[in-house]
């Protein structure tokens, strides 16, 4: 792999139209229209019009009644293509000052900023970049924006279903400009506890929801993983009890534990785990029975660390005076879906995966230039590699 741009004047054109100025207000523009998960319409039609205005067009696949993906495609069809996706949903804003766009310096503050749209307006620019640069109109490179990442991740279901096998992706997320090629996946386990309805304080037997509580607990004791990929558990709901007023021992109560895994084999593991302390707990409460249901799960991302695409990005960011730095996230993105489809997927964009889904949410406008070009530059280094391949096959 070429250790410098295979494009240096494409590079200097596409320097030049990624600026500051063009972030911010693309980005501020991004953030002040709310987006959350089921309630996308609004910035799908901004980035519509965007696309429109920088003369591309932009194909809707539909996902649902109202949402839907867009596709934008760069190049000609017949030819190997790589992908950009990212994602236009966000979580809740929780505060309604989180709702609105603000810049202080070079930092834009409000819901989204960094888990997405720093990476939608990265991913946005560089596609726009490349498509203005001389031969733009010849990189097959398509452009994917989803819906739905930040819940069930039906966008990204959708656009695997009959996606194009492509060479490469890159997946934007907060990573701090880190190559991410291997995240987390999970399981979701469901305990579901009976016990016998009786009198609070003279039980015929032991509680379900107290019973429930001690296999969490011994459940996240348990999971343990070596090396340096720590194990979250996390209990996504738990109901059970009622509030009627007489009191008695409740007859039933359920929870869901999540469990973030990296293999397939991790997830057998802790669903062997979890039976085992069903077991033991079962047995310190008489009276109550205990269930372990698996309401599904996922084996995330896992793309080789020598894959081409890790060097492409490795050789952009070096190009521009960024360290190449390789990670794994111990959570769940799309990426993983196109993993799953066979595509080489490695996650990657600006700002910081604490400040995604926290009440205060922020990127760096520099960080989201950075991005953009590091992208950019990796699509020209793969487009001009693949050229001299294809000349030298003549
Ligand atoms: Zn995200």
């Amino acid at each position: 792999m070429g250790k410098k741009a295979s494009h240096p004047h494409a590079m200097e054109t596409i320097a030049a139209f990624i600026t500051l100025p063009r972030i911010s207000k693309l980005l501020s523009a991004l953030v002040r229209i709310p987006s959350p998960s089921g309630e996308e319409m609004a910035a799908l039609r901004f980035i519509e019009s965007y696309l429109g205005q920088q003369g591309l067009s932009a194909r809707r696949q539909q996902v649902s009644r109202n949402r839907y993906n867009i596709l934008v495609h760069g190049g000609n069809s017949s030819q190997p293509s790589v992908l950009l996706n990212t994602h236009v949903d966000t979580v809740p804003s929780y505060t309604a000052a989180n709702s609105v766009a603000r810049r202080a310096g070079n930092t834009i503050y409000g819901r989204g900023s960094c888990d997405a749209k720093g990476s939608v307006a990265a991913m946005l620019l560089a596609f726009v970049a490349i498509h203005r640069s001389s031969d733009g109109g010849q990189v097959p490179v398509d452009l994917c924006f989803t819906v739905g990442e930040e819940n069930s991740g039906d966008g990204s279901q959708r656009f695997v279903q009959d996606c194009r096998k492509y060479v490469w992706a890159i997946v934007g997320e907060p990573t701090d400009l880190r190559i991410v090629n291997c995240h987390a996946g999970y399981v979701e386990i469901v305990l579901a506890a009976s016990s016998v309805r009786s009198h609070a304080f003279v039980p015929a037997g032991e509680q379900a929801i107290i019973a429930v509580a001690d296999l969490m607990l011994e459940i996240k004791r348990a999971s343990r993983r070596k090396g340096k990929k720590p194990v979250h558990t996390f209990v996504h709901w738990i109901e059970g009890g009622d509030r009627s007023p007489f009191w008695s021992v409740g007859s039933s109560c359920k929870a869901s534990l999540v469990v973030n895994t990296y293999s397939k084999a991790e997830i057998a593991s802790i669903i062997r785990l979890a039976r085992a302390c069903c077991a033991t707990v079962e047995r310190k409460y008489p009276g109550v029975e205990i269930e372990v249901q698996i309401d599904g799960s996922d084996e995330g991302l896992e793309t080789p660390r020598n894959s081409p695409v890790v060097d492409y990005l490795s050789s952009s960011l070096r190009a521009i005076g960024r360290d190449r730095r390789i990670a794994v996230l111990p959570s769940w993105t799309d990426g993983a879906r196109l993993c799953a489809a066979g595509i080489p997927t490695v996650v990657f964009g600006p700002g910081s995966l604490k400040d995604a889904h926290a009440v205060q949410e922020k990127v760096d406008i520099k960080d989201v230039r950075d991005a953009s070009l590091a992208i950019a530059g990796a699509i020209l280094n793969w487009h001009g590699q693949a050229g001299r391949t294809k000349r030298r096959r003549k």
